[in-house]
């Protein structure tokens, strides 16, 4: 076992060095990457290695053995490629050319596992719609390893759709290509947008059917993650009383994610403290836009403070703060307004995981988890409350602005107001009234409660003082005229599995990949649907 896993970590590292030079090898021939995948060990040395084999790590698949499955995806019919994310290929090192040839399909479709590649089911329990669940796991994903970017960081490659696994609990294992490609276009939209997610390298349509409530096209989504620990990672062992699996996953988590933890006195307090700041500054991140996660069990909120499960998550059009958009969340309990909330209940799940961790006497173990709990609402609040004083142009999170900010919300809910559109209107206008209100006032119901708001607002922006043309831009760079609304991703997906059609897909990434930006030209994409087109709700994307 550890001769085989140093003799792959020499294939990688080996790989990882040619990487540095620039290379001009074009796409490799079959003969290349057989060479490639027969080596291993110092022989390597000598062959003529493909540098463009994603040079794997694997450091999750060398913790204990129970913390997941080792196994190969399943092979499928007739992959091909949908599309690939370039920029994030070259962010991650990883060669273009060698990904869109025949290697590279086949290990994004996972036909062929690269030699250094060691694919792990990753294990993980969970609390869903608050039910506790023991054991849940990669059913349907398989992490194939982890490269390091080119900052250095370890970021995971993961195939989700890629067959069964031991954690499939009946189910098939795969994907339809609807949800692959809505993931995709979600996840590159949020990160657009600046805000921390999982990423998508590829999507691959399988060539397969898979029987969803009628035979569906199937699809691969590679998915890129600071990591995929999640809080029911650290749930599945210490429910089970697995002590030692706890401390050391969080020993895991603290090198990767938070190694400023290990210079402190109290490391896994101040683990679990960090873990609830990155949380809070997402789901602020995710209001400020009208993003609802949709999901948010315990086993879909990521350890890293990235987005993680694009499964039915939506964006509001309307400002309606009690939107869910889950079509089995029947009580609204992952609705837009409760996310803070519902993130303050899984911390705590989180907290009593760790509760053996943070100190020797279980009553001093309790009250520092719950004074750290507490914090969480206050950083919410303040995260929030920055964002929406910013979204209005205003510079100072006094008590004052704030009031104003959310009595704008507040009106917003009460006057049917498209809530994308209202923030980037207001980033056009003056500090003095003009003409160009009218694009803000025509989207209330009764324009005069918008009226009524202005006045106060410009009094606000006469005491923080700025020029217009510099806080519209400070405005514009947080309120984006482009969003991934619901109908838009429904068209993406429907175009998919009825058409293998991915035109609005391309179409789409290029569009929301400048989401701060004006683009007259796609203007159409910025609008509300129409009523024929709204989505109230959004399936599980399996
Ligand atoms: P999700 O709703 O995507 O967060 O998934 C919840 C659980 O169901 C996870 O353990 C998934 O791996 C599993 N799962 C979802 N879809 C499938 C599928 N098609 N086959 C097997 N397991 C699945
Ligand atoms: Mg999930």
């Amino acid at each position: 076992m550890e001769r085989l896993a140093s003799a792959g970590r020499f294939l990688c590292l080996t790989a990882q060095t040619a990487l540095a030079f620039p290379t001009a090898l074009g796409r490799p021939t079959s003969a290349h990457d057989r060479a490639v995948l027969v080596f291993s060990g110092f022989r390597t040395l000598n062959a003529k290695v493909n540098p463009m084999i994603p040079p794997f790590e694997n450091s999750y698949v060398r913790l204990p053995e129970n913390f997941g499955a080792r196994l190969n995806p399943t092979p499928v019919a007739n992959p091909r490629l949908i599309v690939l994310n370039v920029a994030l290929a070259e962010e991650l090192g990883l060669g273009v050319d060698w990904l869109i040839g025949e290697s590279g399909l086949a290990m994004l479709s996972g036909n062929k596992v690269p030699e250094c590649a060691e694919p792990i089911a990753q294990a993980y329990a969970g609390h869903q719609f608050g039910q506790w669940v023991p054991q849940l796991g990669d059913g349907r994903a398989l992490l194939l390893g982890e490269v390091r970017d080119r900052r250095g960081r370890l970021r995971d490659i993961q195939l989700k759709g890629s067959g069964p696994t031991p954690f499939s609990r009946g189910g098939d294992g795969r994907s339809s290509i609807g949800p692959v490609v809505r993931e995709y276009l979600g996840s590159e939209a949020m990160a657009a947008l600046g805000i921390p997610t999982t990423r998508a390298l590829a999507a691959v349509s399988t060539g397969e059917t898979v029987q969803r409530e009628q035979p569906v096209p199937g699809g691969i989504l590679c998915r890129v993650a600071a990591s995929h620990v999640r809080i029911g990672t650290f749930e599945f062992f210490a429910r089970s009383g697995k002590d030692d699996d706890v401390r050391t996953l969080a020993d895991f988590v603290i090198q990767r994610h938070y190694p400023s933890c290990s210079d402190q006195e109290r490391p896994y307090a101040a683990l679990l403290e960090q873990i609830s700041r990155r949380t809070a500054q997402l789901v602020s991140a995710w209001m400020s836009v009208g993003f609802v996660h949709g999901v948010m069990n315990t086993d879909n909120l990521a350890i890293s403070g990235e987005t993680l499960d694009y499964g039915p998550f939506g964006f509001l059009d309307t400002f309606a703060p009690d939107t869910a958009f889950s079509y089995i969340d029947r009580r609204g309990r992952y609705a837009w307004s409760r996310q803070p909330m519902i993130a303050n209940w899984n911390l705590a799940r989180l907290a009593e995981c760790l509760l053996p961790l943070l100190d020797d006497d279980p009553n001093t173990a309790l009250e520092t988890g719950n004074s750290l709990l507490t914090e969480f609402q206050s950083n919410f609040e303040s995260e929030f409350h920055s964002r929406l004083v910013a979204k209005i142009g205003l510079t100072e999170s006094s008590p004052t602005n704030i009031e104003l900010a959310t009595d704008l919300l507040d009106r917003m809910a009460d006057n049917q107001v498209d809530m994308t559109l209202l923030f980037r209107a207001l980033s056009h206008l003056n500090a003095r009234p003009s003409e160009q209100d009218a694009t803000a006032r025509k989207l209330f119901n009764q324009p005069d409660s918008f009226d009524h708001w202005a006045k106060n607002w410009r009094t606000a922006l006469a005491a923080d003082g700025q020029d217009d043309s510099q806080r519209q831009h400070a405005m514009q760079a947080v309120n984006p005229a482009f969003i991934p609304r619901n109908h838009l991703a429904q068209r993406v997906a429907d175009a998919a599995v009825n058409d293998l059609d991915f035109a609005a897909l391309h179409e789409m990434l290029k569009v929301f990949s400048r989401p701060y930006e004006e683009q007259p030209e796609y203007a159409h994409y910025q609008q509300p649907p129409q009523p024929d087109e709204v989505v109230a709700n959004t399936f599980c994307g399996t």
